[in-house]
């Protein structure tokens, strides 16, 4: 656009959590353009099409511009209402219900979307004025199997390397993630890179598109995945490709895992995953023999029954061969979906974990963040958010507060969500949009998205990045920092900390792994990895070059059985529906749909097999009914042959389409992370 602009704010993307560096481009208060920053460290000089084009919404005429209420009850309208009649209403009812039943019969949901220093008000909230543990993120939903994988195998909840060591990988292994569509800045570094002579190995259930590029693609069954690691790891020892002196030197659980893998020949290993052992055995090969082989994963690994098992088993590989902690690997890379789904869980919006993941079952722990609080922080650990459903069906919970997730529509198993909402004597929610979620809340609170906020986020390398605000929020809309806030004020408490620099300096200050962290810093040198133990200390970007940050200093191995999957085909259900994301669009949707400039791929559709289709009588667009055991939903079929025969895939970006009605409360038995890769449904033509 050849008019001149009024001003360009540098900040980070909201989107997906590459947290690639963006200018955005201001015209009469409107977004004008958002270009990638050249030289910037993360995305050089790239950016995809929804950091770069999905802008609209920040003036869609549907952004909330003024707190929502209801005069009487569930059933009245919600109608707009001042700031102080919502707050009031907030405080009081929140007030009585803990005067009433106690602080644990009141849980927050903080947010992915929210900045770090909002992600650490939220906790503080929970803590010292709700006088309750019970706060989760939604990484519940999705990472929370790496934060206790990864720190179960090498002590810390992040990925171990930065993703520039993808430059110097030659081998990547690309395991239940799909870069090009929700990571597409590191899917073309993939792709680069491979052009340049790395080798390529996906493990996915579908064809996608870095197949095309790939050594080889281990199509393996969804929910099959411990037994394909156990295969490779099998195939390493057979092949003599373990580092024996890493293995010796810097780990433990070898004799165990050892044992167990006298289960998994490649043939088994093979036949439990559905695949032929040809290309697992290749992929075994490949990463095997190579010089500095990287692992990169995403969601198709933790969203499972046994999710942490899958992460345990993945990360076995790179131990086994020498590949992490040494400058031998290019260690384990987690692809985390939300921009700030990392450091939502960095900062202590857990139900077991202050920041910094201390545990505040730790009395010496409980007892610094109590003192620097002047308020004793509950000693039991809180509800997960999966927990907080089935509380608020069984009378335990009476209030719920959300901030920024449509979980009535993102989290599984709708109808169970919905009738948790309906339970509860008090919901809440922050929200850009009039969300599903907020069509069940009491008070509906107008929120500020992220081109409209001052803070940090954390990208999934463990990069702290300063958030800077480019516009001002619409109408009377806040950011959760302010309303957390105020509404504290309105509960007579005092959270300290004004500004988000402040809330991260009393993080850094309580916190050994951004002690060093501060927006001054940030400002000055730029993005800092986590952990950066001082104001003098450089932030660690490659981990555990001299130890593994386990109590024992190794890194651990662990001998998981691959166990079934939580839901399994049958005659009633004969087929498996795999969620997941395409390009265009970003979970719930929200922001992406309301951007006309991404309108290439306006409604959803649900992908299937052409034999399959031409089975059940079906040709493209076609409407099919999808039945789960819990609900049905009908949707337009797309025929391709990137999904298995007997699979099906789809999003829940379409509220229009409600996939989360199928999805089960199936969960990983570690973390409570539920199972939204794998749902026996049955097709028939609607
Ligand atoms: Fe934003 Fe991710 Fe796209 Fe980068 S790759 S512009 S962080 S959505």
């Amino acid at each position: 656009d050849p008019a001149p602009i009024d001003r360009a704010t540098t900040t980070t993307c909201g989107y997906c959590g590459v947290g690639c560096s963006l200018r955005v481009h201001v015209r009469d208060e409107q977004v004008a353009a958002i270009t990638p920053v050249h030289g910037a460290p993360v995305n050089r000089g790239h950016a995809c099409v929804k950091g770069r084009f999905a802008y609209a919404f920040t003036r869609s005429r549907d952004r909330l511009t003024t707190p929502l209420i209801r005069e009487a009850g569930r059933d009245s309208p919600l109608r707009p209402a001042t700031w102080e009649e919502a707050l009031d209403a907030v405080a009081d009812r929140l007030t009585a219900v803990r005067d009433r039943y106690g602080g644990e019969a009141i849980a927050m949901i903080s947010s992915a979307r929210a900045t770090n220093e909002e992600n650490y008000l939220a906790q503080k909230f929970a803590r010292t004025v709700l006088h309750t543990n019970n706060i989760d993120n939604c990484s519940r939903l999705c990472h929370s199997p790496s934060a206790a994988g990864l720190t179960a195998s090498f002590g810390m909840a992040g990925g171990t390397n930065p993703f520039d060591d993808l430059d110097r990988a030659d081998c990547i292994l690309v395991a239940g993630a799909n870069p090009t569509e929700a990571h597409p800045v590191i899917g073309a570094r993939i792709k680069q890179r491979v052009l340049d002579g790395a080798r390529l190995v996906v493990i996915d259930p579908r064809r996608i598109d870095l197949v095309g590029f790939a050594d080889v693609h281990v199509q393996a069954r969804p929910g099959s995945n411990v037994a394909v690691f156990n295969g490779i790891a099998r195939a390493l020892l057979d092949n003599g490709h373990v580092d024996q002196t890493f293995v010796r030197e810097r780990t433990s659980g070898f004799d165990e895992l050892t044992e167990l893998l006298r289960d998994y020949p490649l043939d088994r290993a093979a036949h439990l995953a559905g695949v032929d052992p040809t290309p697992l055995a290749e992929a075994a090969r490949l990463y095997g023999s190579a010089r500095t082989p990287a692992i990169v994963y995403g969601l198709g690994i933790t969203e499972h029954t046994h999710g942490t098992d899958g992460v345990r088993t993945l990360t076995n590989l790179a131990i086994l061969k020498g590949a992490v902690g040494t400058l031998d690997g290019c260690g384990v890379l987690t692809l985390r979906g939300q921009n700030n789904v990392q450091g939502a869980s960095d900062m202590g919006a857990l139900p077991d974990l202050l920041p910094g993941y201390q545990p505040i079952t730790a009395p010496r722990i409980r007892t610094r963040f109590s003192r620097a609080w002047g308020v004793e922080v509950p000693e039991r650990p809180g509800l997960r958010i999966l927990d907080m459903f089935a509380a608020a069906t069984t009378g335990r919970l009476h209030a719920l507060y959300v901030i920024g997730e449509d979980i009535a529509q993102t989290d599984p198993d709708t109808r169970r969500v919905q009738a948790a909402l309906a339970a509860c004597d008090l919901v809440v929610c922050h929200d850009l949009f009039l969300s599903r979620t907020a069509e069940h809340a009491d008070v509906v609170l107008p929120a500020a998205s992220f081109l409209e906020k001052d803070g940090t986020f954390v990208n999934f390398e463990r990069r702290v990045q300063r958030v800077h605000p480019a516009l001002p929020s619409p109408g009377e809309a806040k950011t959760d920092f302010e309303i957390l806030h105020l509404l504290a004020q309105r509960m007579d408490a005092d959270l300290g900390c004004p500004t988000p620099a402040d809330a991260m300096a009393e993080c850094a200050s309580l916190t050994p792994t951004f002690a060093g962290i501060s927006h001054d810093r940030l400002d000055q040198e730029g993005p800092l990895h986590w952990p950066c133990r001082g104001p003098d200390q450089p932030g660690e970007s490659r981990l555990y070059l001299d130890r593994f940050a386990t109590p024992d200093g190794r890194a651990a191995l662990a001998a998981r059985p691959y166990l079934p999957p939580g839901e399994q085909p049958d005659q009633r259900f004969p087929f498996l529906l795999v969620t997941g994301r395409r390009l265009p669009h970003y979970n719930s949707g929200s922001m992406s749909r309301r951007t006309p400039d991404l309108d290439l791929s306006p409604r959803e559709v649900l992908d299937l097999h052409p034999d399959d289709a031409a089975r059940l009588g079906l040709a493209d667009g076609d409407l099919v009914e999808v039945t789960s055991r819990r609900d049905r939903v009908t949707f337009p079929v797309s025929l391709t042959d990137t999904v298995a025969r007997g699979q099906v895939f789809t999003t829940f970006a379409f509220p229009d389409r409600p996939t989360n009605a199928l999805t089960s409360d199936c969960a990983d038995t570690t973390t409570g992370c539920p199972e939204y890769k794998v749902t026996a449904v049955a097709l028939r033509p609607s």
